[in-house]
């Protein structure tokens, strides 16, 4: 498989019955500064002209602890399981241009959807002084609750 026609829709749509692994990293922090490199994994798949797309998405997200504001490093992974609408109007979560699959803006945008609400640096992080603005994971503080 010639690696450069993966990503190549007119290629793919062209190619009835034929699937197109996928094995790749993108670089994603151009786009988010807070992500790094993602793995791609999965296929294309030409049935009968419709192509469906079944990727695996997985990299290391950079934020801070909710509740001390430390540096924390999150694995997310995400699934992608859908019909690639060539137009792109009943569904986005594949992004196209130009004819291509924008595999980095789709990485983005999965993984983007697999960032939980709250991030904690451990489950029992004990947060910030609200008083002092010390980091109560690495010591107490002299206030008084
Ligand atoms: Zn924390
Ligand atoms: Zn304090």
């Amino acid at each position: 498989m010639n690696g450069s026609g993966i990503f190549d829709l007119n290629l793919i749509q062209k190619s009835t019955g034929e699937t197109f692994p996928v094995n790749c990293t993108v670089d994603i922090s151009p786009i988010d500064v807070s992500f790094g490199v993602a793995e791609v994994t999965g296929q294309f798949r030409n049935t009968a002209g419709v192509v469906k797309a079944t990727l695996k998405f997985s990299g290391m997200y950079k934020t801070a602890c909710d509740r001390c504001l430390e540096a924390v490093a999150l694995p997310l992974t995400a699934e992608i399981d859908t019909i690639v609408d060539p137009t792109g109007a009943k569904d986005d979560s594949i992004s196209l241009e130009n004819g291509r699959i924008d595999i980095e803006k789709t990485a983005y945008d999965a993984l983007c959807l697999a960032i939980p609400t709250k991030v904690l640096c451990r489950e029992d992080c004990r947060g910030l002084c609200y008083n002092c603005g010390k980091n109560l994971n690495f010591e107490p503080c002299e206030c008084e609750n």
